[in-house]
């Protein structure tokens, strides 16, 4: 069981930065606590006992998103609910869609936060690749001499390791902006036999926009999750797709490349095995999502959220 002395709730984003930098060694923030109670759980075999936990999913500034300047800066209290939901989201951010509906399970995704999966910085998360892919920066609020004070930095560089992020002490997240994504083509492969409550092996994000005239690739961005301690943007693969028409043959051999940068020490051949297939079908249902299947590729069902 988790316990704890005090259970804080503020709703003020310097109300819980002054508790969490008062708080007694072994405090824990929380936003979702999907991550959290399975900690507690896992490998512990009993009670854990917490001096505090500060719950910030009452904190004003932390909710909902603003859209403006080709970006969405996404509140640190968004949920991966949100992305199904909501058609602004929808709209601007057409992978996200289909990583929540490879996410959990209802139940969990109202609750789970795509900050917190961003934090606890597990190599199988979902979130990440999408976040890397449309150039995701965080934004850390700490206090400086008793005011708020704000930093950010490319998720990219945040990401250092499995549960290692660059988050200092008495820091708390506030949003992730990323790219809109608006007339772009999304897709999210995960590996697994079930839709939901599936931690992924190995995930791959796509997002496609074609030039309307040529109907060549104007941008394309490809990012892996789960081959490595971090997700990783495929960049080399990015500049040889764009201003090309994509032909089967030319994303099959597009494929190939990915599988080799598979880093993770264990069933490193399945992995990449499984790359293959996930980059070329990630490509796919994005073309499929644009409305310009190729000719030859399977049509992939819609999500309806
Ligand atoms: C049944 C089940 C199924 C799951 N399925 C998936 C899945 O399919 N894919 C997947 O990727 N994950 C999955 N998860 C893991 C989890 O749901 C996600 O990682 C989730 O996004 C975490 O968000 P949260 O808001 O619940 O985080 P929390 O548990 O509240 O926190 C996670 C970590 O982030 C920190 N944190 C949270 N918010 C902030 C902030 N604003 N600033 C600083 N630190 C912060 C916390 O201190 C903690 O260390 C699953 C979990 C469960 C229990």
């Amino acid at each position: 069981m988790l316990t704890c002395d005090q259970y804080h709730m503020p709703t003020t984003l310097k109300e819980a930065l002054e508790l969490w930098q008062n708080a007694p060694e072994g405090s824990r923030l929380v936003a979702g606590a999907t991550d959290i109670l399975p900690w507690a759980r896992e490998g512990r075999a009993g009670d854990v006992h917490l001096p505090a936990m500060i719950d910030l999913s009452r904190v004003e500034e932390l909710n909902g998103y603003r859209i403006e300047n080709c970006r969405v800066r996404l509140g640190a209290n968004v949920v991966y609910q949100d992305f199904l939901t909501d058609e602004n989201l929808r709209e601007h951010l057409p992978c996200m869609p289909y990583c929540s509906i490879w996410f959990a399970d209802d139940q969990i995704r109202e609750q789970a936060t795509l900050a917190g999966n961003v934090v606890n910085a597990s190599p199988a998360a979902d979130g990440t690749p999408p976040v890397i892919a449309m150039n995701g920066i965080i934004e850390i609020a700490r206090l400086e001499q008793g005011e708020v004070a704000l930093r950010s930095m490319p998720v990219s560089e945040f990401l250092i390791g499995p549960g290692k992020t660059e988050l200092q002490p008495g820091e708390i997240v506030t949003a992730i902006a990323v790219d809109s994504m608006a007339g772009y083509g999304g897709s999210f492969q995960k590996v697994g036999q079930r839709r939901s409550l599936v931690i992924s092996a190995v995930c791959a994000v796509a997002l496609i926009k074609l030039d309307e005239a040529s109907g060549a690739v104007a941008d394309i961005r490809l990012a892996l999750g789960g081959i490595g301690p971090v997700p990783v943007r495929l960049t080399d693969i990015e500049e040889k797709l764009k201003g090309q028409n994509l032909t089967p043959e030319l994303v099959a051999e597009a494929s190939i490349k990915p599988a080799e940068r598979v880093a993770s020490r264990t069933r490193r051949e399945y992995r990449r095995d499984v790359v293959r297939g996930f980059v070329q079908a990630a490509i796919e249902d994005a073309l499929v999502d644009c409305g310009a299947p190729m000719p030859g590729s399977q049509e992939r069902e819609k999500v309806n959220g």
